[in-house]
């Protein structure tokens, strides 16, 4: 499933073809819709909509253009329909510097009031910037320092200023624009962003992506804004709809997510979390950031049985659906190096294409022995994080709770070459890492480097 968060099912173009419109959106997969309101009629109608249909979610609130004439009257209605059943946030409210609609006072004002309304109904807000980045962030860093959430709409800006929003704690939401050629900087922020904090959304009847350009816009072309940031990203589809799903569950509390996972498919291989234990406490491990790593949840209670593995594995369309099965998950999968064994076993015995372990190197170290022969018996591929190019940079990065960490990960990649097929080194490309170094590092060890993306907006 996939949501559109920001739709105008309520105006002209699309109100009165509501079943063709929902339909289409169901055969897309966008399970889930927030129709947003723009005034106070508009949100009465997103209100009543979304009651009346199931899959549909309503906002209340009064866009910028239209606040010459509101007053606090209106909003206390407002705030009384806020309350109603399926109200998942207030906006799209904000400011509009570029069309100057309603005066620029009175949009400062309603701005403020409508904001202190939503934190005190304990809702996210959907802002409206447009051609006012530096005033919007003013006002909204005051809100945000007591806790309110929201998402920037639409978003226009550019990686600055994308940054300065993810410091806040708000999300993007990217619309057609992403599909559009010459939108590159666009594209460069869906790159370098954390996924986590992304939405996706059509805001139709307007602004249709880059197939649909011209036409009439609907929730159904969500799915052209989805191909494009998996695009950007080097993702499926479906890893997109799930990590914005996700995204949208924890802003609005719309979009159906699974439960912890112990396999767990990205792109076209099946990853397997086996702990949550390591033995490093990496700078830069996405662990910090929360439970999920590109919309799965990854948090284990307690660590699964050998049997649960194969029978996770076999509800996932078993290992040969996919082009590899990877140990990786949550921690260090070798801590539990007799259950990989184990569970290599029976992924080979059921037609595993390849299986590879994503490692911190540290295994030999830990279990007191060389373990690379057993592991070169089981598995295709190890790759193994190097993330430093000397002892002192890897203590200072990656935090080793065992002594002698680095130069034992060295010798693993070594021994692993002997008894392995493939053997790949990592590095996480945090700022100021010495690349070139360790790049050197693994030609000395005689094994291809793979870099991985350090996401300077994350
Ligand atoms: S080795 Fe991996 S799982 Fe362990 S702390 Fe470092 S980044 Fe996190």
């Amino acid at each position: 499933m996939i949501v559109d968060t920001h739709a105008h099912l309520t105006l002209d173009g699309l109100r009165e073809d509501l079943p063709g419109v929902l339909g289409r959106a169901r055969g897309a997969g966008v399970g889930a819709i927030i129709t947003v309101g723009i005034d106070a009629a508009d949100s009465r109608a997103a209100v009543e909509l979304a009651q009346a249909t199931d899959g549909v979610w309503a906002t209340v609130g009064v866009h910028p253009h239209d606040v010459a004439e509101l007053s606090d009257a209106a909003l206390d209605d407002l705030a009384g329909l806020a309350r109603a059943d399926k109200v998942v946030a207030w906006g799209e409210i904000g400011l509009d510097f570029y069309r100057n609609r309603s005066p620029r006072e009175l949009q400062r004002k309603w701005f403020r009031e409508q904001l202190e309304r939503a934190k005190q109904l304990a809702l996210p807000v959907v802002i409206h910037d447009r051609e006012a980045h530096a005033e919007t962030l003013a006002v909204l860093r005051d809100a945000a320092d007591s806790g309110l959430r929201g998402v920037f709409h639409c978003f226009s800006g550019d990686r600055a200023l994308a940054r300065k929003v993810l410091e806040m704690g708000f999300h993007l939401s990217v619309p057609g624009p992403v599909t559009y050629p010459k939108n590159d900087e666009l594209r460069r922020v869906v790159a370098e962003m954390p996924l986590e904090r992304l939405l996706l959304e059509t805001d139709c009847p307007f602004l249709a992506p880059q197939p649909a350009r011209g036409k009439r816009n609907e929730p159904a072309h969500l799915v052209h804004i989805a191909a494009a940031v998996a695009q950007v990203r080097g993702l499926e589809a479906a890893d997109v709809a799930r990590i914005t799903t996700r995204a949208s569950r924890d802003l609005f509390g719309v979009g159906e997510v699974a439960g912890a996972r112990i396999a767990y498919p990205i792109r076209r291989s099946l990853y397997l979390n086996l702990t949550g234990r390591c033995t490093n406490r990496c700078s830069f491990c996405g662990k910090q950031r929360g439970p999920e790593v590109k919309g799965h949840d990854l948090y284990l209670e307690r660590e699964p049985a050998v049997a649960e593995v194969l029978a996770a594995v076999d509800a996932e369309g078993g290992p040969a659906a996919w082009d590899e099965v990877v140990f990786c998950g949550f921690g260090e999968p070798l801590l539990r190096l007799p259950e990989v064994l184990e569970i290599a076993r029976g992924l080979r015995s059921r037609g595993a294409k390849r299986i590879r372990v994503n490692t911190d190197g540290l295994a030999s170290l830990v279990h007191g022995r060389d373990v690379t022969a057993e592991l070169g018996a089981a598995v295709d591929a190890v790759s193994v994080s190097l993330n430093a190019p000397d002892a002192e940079t890897y203590q200072r990065l990656c935090r080793p709770g065992v002594d002698g960490a680095y130069p034992a990960l060295l010798e693993f990649v070594r021994r692993a070459r002997e008894q392995i097929t493939e053997v790949v080194v990592s590095v996480v490309t945090v700022p100021g890492l010495d690349l070139d170094a360790c790049r050197r590092v693994a030609r000395e060890l005689g094994v291809p480097l793979r870099l991985r993306e350090y996401n300077e907006l994350g």
